[in-house]
């Protein structure tokens, strides 16, 4: 890694991301365009977000199962609003093995149409109901315009996908889905996500009803961080996904689908991440805390065991912690200045004076008080203080994102006040819900509807941009979006 940092935010967003990305190891890029390597640190990231998650579905009476990457062209045809939505972006197998194939082979975009076959044939009565499935897979989706995380040729996710015997049931499990969504984000990603549902034209391709969880990163953008998705009958219909009801009445399933990708990491670096590098909320961090031990020679040896030894300690109270003990080659600063960049929460600096008047230098990846600097604390007490520290930490991160949404997020009542905040920020506003007025705004200002939150109060209003009356009963949030 050179010792340049990385572009400012300020300076190009953009050309922040696209640096830190690669300078934080997280990713590299891949051989075909729009592809990614996620190295060991990114990949560690994923699977602490995967555990609590996959946790949470598990516990909510979902099965894990696996099915086939590749789907006959023709299951996706069977539902029309899904195979126009999807088409521009598929990977299609045309020939394999050698030989023309006789029906091309689509590589998965997302599985509704697959599970939906089998649903069909392993769903009676409707004592088989719910039926509750999850995968964890990649999927495919060609990118046009490729970004790390955000947009990947290919990336990494879980589907669920779930069969119900009536629309309650099925939206229950679609908001079940959503609030599991935004609680990971907030507990472990620290990000203050905004849940509602998708307008119209923002609906997931073949979906009835789509809902959302959208962060704001710190260029003011909109990023969609999971969604979860009421299908109704549609995928019934077309795959046949039927039930005899109690009077033995042939019926039709309400089925769901939701989706939660490594896109999720792309929110963590916006959201949280600064000048310096990444910032890593303590539950995603492979590293929680590094040790860096100082000076040359004997003295470095005997600062890296002691180091090693308070590890054992910081281990033991549950913390993941990573010991830089040999890079004798490196200065301190240097390591310093890495451990920052790749985000580590905490860092501990542990030299020869320190060990012998009993102390370690403490220095977090943000002051979460203003005017904190490094600090001393007494080495025993390391272990049993840093799990607070890092619980304060991630707190911080919190509310120090959620303050920032509310700094750039405004209610706007004309046209020349939404142009205006869009442009750095969030917008609440009245919208009349036509997919052409939208479409308008988007051409005028690249902003689009995000969201119309849960929470929200109940207004009415006129149009922002039409004048027309509003159609949702509250104000709905517009932002530029990745
Ligand atoms: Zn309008």
């Amino acid at each position: 890694m050179s010792r340049e940092g990385v572009t400012p935010q300020s300076e190009d967003f953009s050309a922040w991301y696209n640096e830190l990305v690669v300078r934080a190891q997280l990713v590299d890029r891949g051989p075909v365009r729009g592809t990614m390597v996620i190295r060991p640190y990114g990949y560690r990231v994923w699977e602490l977000l995967q555990a609590d998650l996959d946790r949470r579905i598990k516990d909510a009476g979902h099965d894990n199962a696996c099915f086939p990457m590749f789907i006959p062209e023709s299951y996706l045809k069977r539902e029309a609003e899904h195979v126009e939505g999807f088409s521009p972006e598929l990977a299609v197998v045309t020939i394999a093995g050698g030989k023309q194939l006789e029906e091309p082979l689509v590589v998965r975009p997302t599985s509704e149409t697959v599970i939906g076959e089998y649903m069909a044939k392993w769903i009676d009565s409707h004592r088989d109901l719910p039926l509750l499935l999850n995968q964890w897979a990649n999927v495919v989706r060609w990118e046009m315009r490729p970004r790390m995380f955000l947009r990947t040729t290919e990336f990494l996710w879980q589907e669920g996908h779930t069969a119900h015997i009536d629309e309650a049931d099925a939206m229950r499990e679609t908001m079940w889905a959503l609030d599991a969504y935004a609680s990971v984000a907030r507990e472990l990603a620290a990000m203050p996500v905004i849940a509602g549902e998708k307008t119209p034209g923002e609906r997931f391709a073949g979906a009835v009803r789509t809902y959302t969880i959208e962060g704001m990163m710190r260029d003011g953008r909109a990023l969609q961080a999971g969604t979860s998705h009421y299908l109704g009958t549609n995928f019934a219909k077309a795959f046949e996904i039927q039930y005899q009801d109690e009077d033995k009445n042939l019926t039709l399933a309400h089925t769901t689908s939701w989706g939660m990708s490594t896109r999720m990491i792309g929110g963590v670096i916006m959201t949280h991440g600064d000048d310096k590098g990444l910032v890593l909320p303590p539950r995603l961090a492979p590293h929680q805390v590094v040790i860096v031990p100082i000076g040359r020679k004997e003295q470095g040896e005997q600062a890296a065991a002691e180091a090693r030894r308070l590890a054992g300690a910081i281990k033991a109270m549950g913390i993941r912690v990573h010991v830089d003990d040999n890079r004798p080659q490196l200065s301190p600063g240097f390591k310093f200045n890495e451990w920052e960049m790749r985000g580590v929460p905490i860092r501990i600096e542990l030299g020869m004076r320190d060990i012998e008047n009993g102390v370690a230098t403490l220095a977090r990846r943000l002051p979460t008080v203003e005017g904190q600097g490094k600090e001393q604390i007494p080495l025993e007490k390391v272990p049993e203080l840093l799990p607070g520290i890092l619980s304060d930490f991630q707190s911080f991160l919190l509310a120090r994102a959620e303050a920032f949404r509310e700094d750039h997020t405004a209610k706007v009542a004309t046209w020349d006040e939404f142009s205006a905040q869009v442009a750095g920020g969030w917008a609440r506003a009245f919208h009349c819900g036509r997919t052409e007025c939208e479409d308008e705004i988007k051409a005028d200002t690249s902003a689009t509807p995000r969201v119309i939150p849960m929470d929200a109060p109940e207004e009415t209003g006129t149009c922002v941009k039409c004048d027309q009356p509003s159609a949702y009963g509250k104000r709905v949030i517009f932002g530029r979006a990745y």
